[in-house]
């Protein structure tokens, strides 16, 4: 595992010889560059399906995690990144399975949506409540909202039965399509505000609830696009801490992204040759504070009064954050209680850009520490873009693209899933499970 970072990749020798599809050797070593959960991810999902003597080495110039990491405050590990995953991530939880990891326990907490002036939503202690005040303010629109996720996540979900049948797919157009049809392609060149309008819900309910929920995960307005969810050999130059050196490889995933903001890699003497891909990304901070919240910045001079551990934000010009939430560590025990809100606490907030002392001062009366984490966070959705593609060359593939569908666990999962089926369908030349129509038939009448 892991020697230092790659930094420039080149076709050595194109087309040696082919052997016959059944007989065809599995390949003999994979470089995966980037060992980010996508790294991670389809290096498993590799070695799962060409086999333990494959040899295959990951590179990567910082720790395994990418943007999956914790801070330690107090001695407790927090997570600063990448955090939640819903229960049917099926990926994501099998992950969990096989590395032995525990589901923390859910720490009871209520959210509220802050406008910079008021809070503009507040959950409370009680279901049917809470349902009054969604009805009172937005009519049926959360209804709405729920049948039109509920759709999209129902045919989302195909993409695990087509998978356990080693169906892949050579570009993202063609994934989308076999899920939802041109409708899921057309999801990704149109905002989700769009998408919600259409089908009823109403525009404040947009401004209101969905910016403050995309502010919080993507820091951005609600533009996002609807889904945010032969043989050649190839020598890797990498350069590290112990020198420069190279090594071949009869297939490549790269698993970091190649746009101009993020990208550090170069590709040479290909033909026609490989460049970075269109867009940029949204530049992010995470400030993970320990301190006392200043709570009469949100209305409450009392701080025991102060009922909620997450904060979610409208688009509001001028206000300097987007999210902010009192965070549980990572191990937490049986008799783990959230802090009281008079009490020093761990909170996560979220922003566009550094928050200064002046900024910080407003949201905490007072604090011990602050660790701060800037970022390119998340592809940046505003402009409609066609999605980069899987295949880069003969066995040289690009995970990262998935990105501009959907930034999220399981759809990096689901993406490193796909590119090792695909890289072992292309390499044992089974084209019958590559781009396949009318797959839920198939899948249907292979059973
Ligand atoms: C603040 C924040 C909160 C999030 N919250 C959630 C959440 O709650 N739920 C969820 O599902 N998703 C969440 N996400 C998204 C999720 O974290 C990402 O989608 C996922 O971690 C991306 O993994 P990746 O492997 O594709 O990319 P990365 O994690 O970025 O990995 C890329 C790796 O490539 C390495 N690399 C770069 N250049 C080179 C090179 N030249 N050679 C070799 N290696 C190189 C990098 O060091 C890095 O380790 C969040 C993201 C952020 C930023």
């Amino acid at each position: 595992m892991a020697p230092p970072p790659a930094a420039l990749l080149l076709p050595a020798l194109a087309a040696l010889l082919a052997a016959p599809a059944a007989a065809r050797a599995p390949p003999r070593s994979i470089a995966v560059v980037g060992a980010g959960l996508g790294g991670s991810a389809v290096a498993y999902f590799l070695q799962q399906h060409f086999g333990p003597q494959v040899q295959l080495d990951v590179y990567e110039p910082a720790g395994v995690g990418g943007r999956l990491a914790t801070v330690t405050v107090n001695k407790q590990q927090y997570e600063s990144r990448g955090a939640s995953i819903h229960a049917l991530s099926l990926h994501m939880q099998d992950f969990v399975k096989i590395l032995g990891l525990k589901h923390r326990r859910e720490v009871a907490g209520k959210s509220a949506i802050f406008s910079g002036e008021h809070f503009v939503l507040e959950e409370t202690d009680w279901y049917l409540l809470n349902l009054f005040r969604l009805w009172w303010h937005y009519g049926i629109s959360f209804l709405r909202l729920q049948m039109w996720v509920e759709e999209v996540m129902e045919k989302f979900m195909r993409i695990y039965k087509y998978q356990a049948h080693g169906y892949a797919f050579s570009s993202l157009e063609e994934l989308l399509r076999s899920l939802g049809g041109d409708a899921f392609v057309n999801m990704t060149q149109r905002s989700v505000a769009e998408s919600l309008l259409e089908v009823g819900v109403t525009q404040r309910f947009v401004d209101d609830v969905i910016a403050a929920v995309l502010r919080s995960s993507y820091g951005q307005s609600v533009l996002v696009p609807a889904f945010a969810e032969g043989r050649a050999l190839y020598q890797v130059h990498y350069e590290g801490s112990e020198g420069q050196g190279s090594a071949f490889y009869d297939m490549v995933v790269v698993t970091t992204p190649l746009h101009p903001s993020r990208s550090n890699f170069t590709f040479e003497n290909f033909e026609p040759p490989i460049a970075d891909f269109p867009g940029a990304f949204q530049p992010s901070v995470t400030s993970v504070v320990h301190g006392y919240l200043n709570s009469s910045y949100f209305g409450f001079p009392d701080p025991k009064l102060f009922p909620f551990a997450s904060i979610l934000t409208t688009d509001t010009p001028n206000l300097f954050f987007n999210a902010m939430d009192n965070i549980c560590p990572v191990n937490i025990s049986a008799a783990f209680r959230r802090k009281q809100p008079q009490e020093a606490a761990v909170w996560r907030v979220l922003s566009q850009q550094l928050l200064d002392k002046q900024q910080l001062k407003t949201l905490f009366r007072s604090y011990y520490s602050v660790q701060v984490t800037e970022w390119q966070a998340y592809p940046r959705y505003d402009a409609a873009k066609s999605l980069p593609p899987i295949v880069l060359h003969e066995n040289l593939f690009y995970l990262s693209g998935v990105e501009w569908v959907a930034s999220s666990m399981e759809m990096i999962a689901v993406a490193a899933k796909n590119v090792a089926l695909l890289a072992y369908n292309r390499w044992h030349q089974d084209l019958e499970k590559i781009d396949q129509k009318d797959l839920m038939h198939k899948v249907k009448t292979e059973l």
